[in-house]
């Protein structure tokens, strides 16, 4: 099929599979699992590494039957996995309904980005992932899979890394439809971050490291709240519209200057059908206990020139705590420190190392969809779930179907 894509959003991965499929069927893609000796499901590829590449075949479902079914009593949505999160929410926005949070962009797909823990940010919310209320998959032998909240094993089947099976549809919580306002301020003292994080519905910081304040703050509020007064926590607003990395047409991103909109065309920063971000960059992410906010900034603090140096911008978010085994959230609300770097890993990943090594003491989760060299060990350490997600991996995936490279780095076979 020539409608898979062969690498991934960045081109930092060119896929190694022998073949790429895309089933318009559920029986069709049922046999094309248990027919596979190795197998990989591929969403919308917006991540940075091998997780989920593979040699054999890669499958994607963009071609499966596009349903979203709305359940008002339960509150939930259960959407076809490969839907990407934009089209799910403007499906939902017209049907009076929304979802508690989204990530920084809406072009991901459900089924990947709930795969590897994406986030968004909010005191008060917990990652993507969180909200998934039940899931059915395709395991190894082709069989499908329905679990939900009351099985035992759900925890550890939602930030799958991919591992578990075909994911083929999703169940979300969802809220009513509401509505936000989103306003930058320039400066913020490193100080008040924790006031900003605790204002409103979602709040983002962002940095280049070359300055001695946060660049910006975006601040999503909800509508009816009001406005952040003219001398807000130190802060100036920003005259017009900004993006994230210095010097990029802001055309790219949601609504600022407080004009209230729907909550999905306002908690993402990069609108649906532009380039969210730069486009040409390297990812890495990590999440720290939020209590470890202050000690890990500062020690990033003593480097700031060597990130800086292959850095296009660094933002700051918030997630609250969460149940997956496998979630950088679990049993921690966070501080997540992400890294837009420059697209040159040669440069990048020495840097890559470097922070590492400096948020090394406060027990890093690193972000399952990025760039991270973190060792194996201390990946192991800072999940406490971290066995028995091997465990599950070794049932329900006996023969390593699913397994890839990195896959089996971090979660070595007994
Ligand atoms: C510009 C940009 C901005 C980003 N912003 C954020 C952000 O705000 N917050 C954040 O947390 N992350 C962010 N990310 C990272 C991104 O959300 C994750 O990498 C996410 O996994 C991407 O989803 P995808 O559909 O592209 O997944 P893919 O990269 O296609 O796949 C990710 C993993 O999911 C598995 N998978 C995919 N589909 C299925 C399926 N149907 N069944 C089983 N496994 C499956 C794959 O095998 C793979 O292991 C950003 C990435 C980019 C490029």
């Amino acid at each position: 099929m020539t409608d898979v894509p062969r690498r991934n959003w960045a081109g930092n991965v060119t896929y190694a599979a022998r073949r790429f499929h895309r089933p318009s069927t559920l029986d069709e893609l049922r046999r094309l699992v248990a027919g596979s000796q190795r197998l990989r499901a591929v969403g919308t590829g917006h991540s940075f590494n091998r997780l989920g590449d593979t040699t054999g075949d890669l499958v994607s479902l963009a071609g499966l039957p596009p349903t979203v079914e709305i359940d008002r009593e339960r509150g939930t949505v259960t959407v076809a996995a490969g839907l990407r999160y934009g089209d799910v929410a403007t499906r939902l926005h017209a049907e009076g309904l929304a979802l508690a949070n989204l990530a920084s962009l809406p072009h991901i797909s459900v089924a990947g980005a709930v795969a590897t823990g994406t986030h968004g940010s909010g005191d008060g919310h917990r990652n993507l992932a969180a909200a998934v209320a039940a899931l059915e998959l395709v395991t190894a032998d082709g069989s499908r899979l329905a679990v939900d909240r009351a099985d035992a094993r759900f925890a550890g089947m939602v930030v799958s890394l991919g591992a578990l099976g075909v994911v083929t549809r999703v169940t979300l919580d969802v809220v009513p439809a509401f509505e936000l306002r989103q306003y930058v301020r320039r400066d913020l003292p490193v100080e008040a971050l924790d006031a900003a994080f605790g204002s409103a519905y979602s709040v983002s910081g962002f940095t280049s490291w070359r300055s001695s304040t946060i660049d910006h703050v975006w601040r999503k509020q909800l509508a009816d709240q009001p406005p952040p007064p003219a001398d807000w926590l130190g802060t100036t607003a920003a005259e017009g519209p900004v993006h994230p990395v210095p010097g990029l047409d802001p055309v790219n991103c949601t609504l600022q200057l407080g004009v209230p909109g729907p909550a999905h065309e306002r908690l993402p920063h990069f609108r649906m059908g532009f380039t969210p971000s730069s486009g040409d960059e390297l990812q890495s992410e990590y999440h720290l206990p939020r209590e470890a906010a202050a000690g890990a900034l500062a020690a990033l603090d003593g480097m700031r020139d060597r990130i800086a140096g292959v850095l296009q911008v660094c933002e700051l978010r918030t997630v609250a705590a969460d149940e997956l085994w496998l979630s950088p959230n679990q049993g921690r609300d966070s501080l997540a420190i992400h890294f837009t770097w420059v697209d040159d890993a040669a440069a990048v990943l020495p840097v890559v190392a470097q922070v590492e090594q400096a948020l090394a003491p406060f027990g890093p989760r690193p972000h399952w969809g990025k760039v991270f060299t973190l060792d194996p060990s201390a990946v192991a350490a800072a999940f406490p779930r971290h066995a028995d997600f091997a465990a599950l991996l070794a049932e329900l995936d006996p023969a390593g179907k699913f397994r890839t490279e990195l896959l089996d780095r971090y979660f070595p076979r007994a």
